[in-house]
Parts: structure tokens; C-alpha cells; sequence
């Protein structure tokens, strides 16, 4: 998961998505602004399903490479 670097001073945030999810306003420790991120719990959850996805193909993968 690639860090969100804060939009007001452009330090990086270290905050992961599942973490926004549950906090979707935060104050930036740098430049003390409030951020709000507007997540759309379908979009998260598309992606979670795309991440697994990709996750049993390379099972799928290492399977047919195990048996060659
Ligand atoms: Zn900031």
C-alpha cells in the first residue's frame, strides 16, 4: 500500500486505506490541517476483491509451476 502524502504540506502520512475507512477525518501531524478522505466503501471493497484475485491466480500459478 503506497503512504498518502498529507495534500496541504505533502509529508508523508504513512496511513493505510483500511485505517481511512474507519477514520475519514484526520489532522496531519506536520501542518496540523485537517484532511478529510471521502472513501467509498464500494470502491475499497472492489479493490479488496481485485487484490484476491490477483492473489489465487499467482496460487494458480505456483501450482502449475509445482507440477512441471
Ligand atoms: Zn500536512
Amino acid at each position: 500500500m503506497m503512504p498518502l502524502p498529507c495534500p496541504s504540506c505533502g509529508q508523508p502520512l504513512g496511513l493505510k486505506l483500511d485505517f481511512l475507512v474507519k477514520h475519514p477525518a484526520v489532522q496531519c501531524p506536520y501542518c496540523k490541517s485537517v484532511l478529510k478522505f471521502n472513501i467509498d466503501k464500494e470502491s475499497t471493497a472492489k479493490m479488496e476483491k481485485g487484490l484476491k484475485e490477483l492473489q489465487d491466480l499467482k496460487k494458480k500459478y505456483e501450482n502449475i509451476a509445482k507440477f512441471s
